[in-house]
């Protein structure tokens, strides 16, 4: 399949993995707009908010306390941080693979624009 986070998970494209498991796997983006900017998504390949199914409840469950760890490790829970999921078009997606982004180390602004 033709994904280019697929292919981070199968190791055929490099990134900075900075946490795996057999479920998730959480990556630097590429092109941070934060201090810490780090991807995270399930190694499984789903497209966006729009196709999640009942089945995948406890993996996204997995995929949110990955970024609650992180976030903790990357030292940026006591001052806070964002995690966000694009969806779509006019949500700002580009990539058709669901991913949190978590976002720190500086404060953030509120709404986004
Ligand atoms: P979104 O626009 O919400 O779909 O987020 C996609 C994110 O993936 C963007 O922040 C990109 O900078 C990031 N990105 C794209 N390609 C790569 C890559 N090869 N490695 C790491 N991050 C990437
Ligand atoms: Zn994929």
């Amino acid at each position: 399949m033709d994904c280019i986070f697929c292919k981070i998970a199968n190791k055929e494209i490099p990134a900075t993995i900075v946490y795996e498991d057999d479920y998730v796997l959480a990556f630097k983006d590429l092109n941070p707009v934060a201090p810490q900017h780090v991807l995270i998504i399930p190694k499984k390949h789903i497209a966006s908010l729009n196709d999640l199914s009942q089945e995948d409840e406890v993996l996204m469950g997995k995929v949110i306390l990955v970024a609650s760890k992180l976030a903790k490790e990357l030292g940026i829970d006591d001052a806070g941080y964002r995690i966000v999921s694009n969806c779509g078009k006019n949500g700002g997606q580009t990539v058709g693979h669901i991913h949190y982004h978590l976002l720190g180390g500086r404060e953030l602004q509120w709404p986004p624009g």
